[in-house]
């Protein structure tokens, strides 16, 4: 079979925002499931790209029956642009645990699979140390996962952001959205300052991630076809989350940004303290040139060997991937998604 074609269901969060969860048509109703995590501002289209062999096919070509969520801060759904407001202690809390239990009562008893990118990853993270997902058979986190790390440069431009930009509403994308001439113009030219050689300018802000400095994806490794279509892989990114990723990664542990509000009472304090809480494998994937998150996930790989020694943590690094290509690239079906394949059957 060829490109993936999806079967579209509703989810509720558990706040009652409308969420969107996509269910790869073809797959085994009989082997292990896997649910797809995306990263922050991209959306499931990330596993999908036409142009390429992607992780939805890969995955359904493997007998995998898979799923993919859009939780409230993918480009597919409004939320980024229009609110409501949120911080990733809702993704946490509402999102994922709706979707597993969603997915869980689609399937059954049948071993479940969270394979997760980016922001997701962080949020996948608290929901596992908050015992929220409990039961899983085996996580994949890519990029971060309990332990952000960023550049010095990315966190003082976080800080700042964080700050100047509270009120500026959403960071865009899309060039042709903003054009030479808008109110968001000159937003747009301060946040693509140093951001690689290449003309297009939602190559620029995608590639720079949206300001924060760092490098979203290795260049060369897109298809050109993926290169045309960023605006449409990725929208614009809210500023008021920014205070919540600050944090974390002053913190170097995915934290709990909202401690009054009771409904996340559950969510940890600190998701590497409460690391005893995660009951399944774990790998921990990472591009050996990822300029955004670094060396977060080895760093997660070894806190993980001394904080819950117990736990099977595996640790893959692939050679000549940034961070974005490890799942978009051209070649990502060859290098990348092996080694899922190789833990969905070792665990
Ligand atoms: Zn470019």
């Amino acid at each position: 079979m060829s490109a993936v074609e999806f079967e579209e269901l509703e989810l509720t969060a558990d706040d009652g925002v409308r969420l969107a969860l996509r269910h790869v048509i073809g797959g085994s109703a009989e082997g292990p499931v896997a649910l797809l995590l995306h990263g922050h501002g991209v959306s499931s289209d990330m596993f999908a790209t036409e142009e390429t062999r992607n992780l939805a096919e890969v995955l359904r070509d493997n007998g995998i029956d898979t799923y993919a969520l859009d939780w409230r801060g993918s480009c597919r759904l409004p939320y980024n642009e229009r609110g409501p407001r949120f911080t990733y202690d809702h993704v946490a809390a509402f999102d994922i645990p709706a979707a597993v239990r969603t997915v869980r009562e689609r399937t059954g008893g049948r071993p479940l699979y969270v394979i997760a990118h980016c922001i997701g990853a962080l949020a996948l993270g608290a929901s596992l140390t908050a015992g929220l997902v409990p039961g899983l058979a085996g996580v994949v986190a890519h990029g971060v996962f309990l332990t952000p790390r960023m550049s010095a440069t990315a966190r003082m431009r976080l800080g700042v952001g964080a700050e100047l930009l509270r009120r500026a509403g959403p960071i865009p994308t899309d060039f042709r959205a903003v054009g030479l001439f808008s109110r968001r113009t000159p937003l747009f030219a301060a946040l693509t300052v140093g951001a690689g050689r290449c003309p297009d300018p939602t190559c620029r802000i995608v590639h720079n991630a949206w300001g924060a400095g760092g490098e979203l994806f290795l260049h060369d490794n897109l298809h050109p076809a993926t290169h045309r279509r960023l605006a449409d892989l990725a929208g614009p990114i809210p500023t008021w989350t920014l205070p919540h990723l600050r944090r974390a990664e002053l913190a170097h542990t995915m934290v709990r940004f909202d401690d009054r509000d009771a409904r996340f009472a559950a969510l940890p304090a600190s998701a590497v303290e409460s690391a005893d809480r995660i009951d399944c494998p774990v790998m921990l994937l990472a591009g050996s040139e990822n300029r955004f998150w670094y060396d977060s996930n080895a760093l997660c790989a070894d806190v993980l060997a001394h904080r819950a020694s117990s736990l099977d943590v595996r640790y893959r690094e692939i050679p000549g991937y940034g961070h974005l290509d490890a799942f978009l690239g051209r070649g990502a079906a060859i290098d990348v998604f092996g080694h899922i394949l190789e833990f969905l059957e070792e665990t």
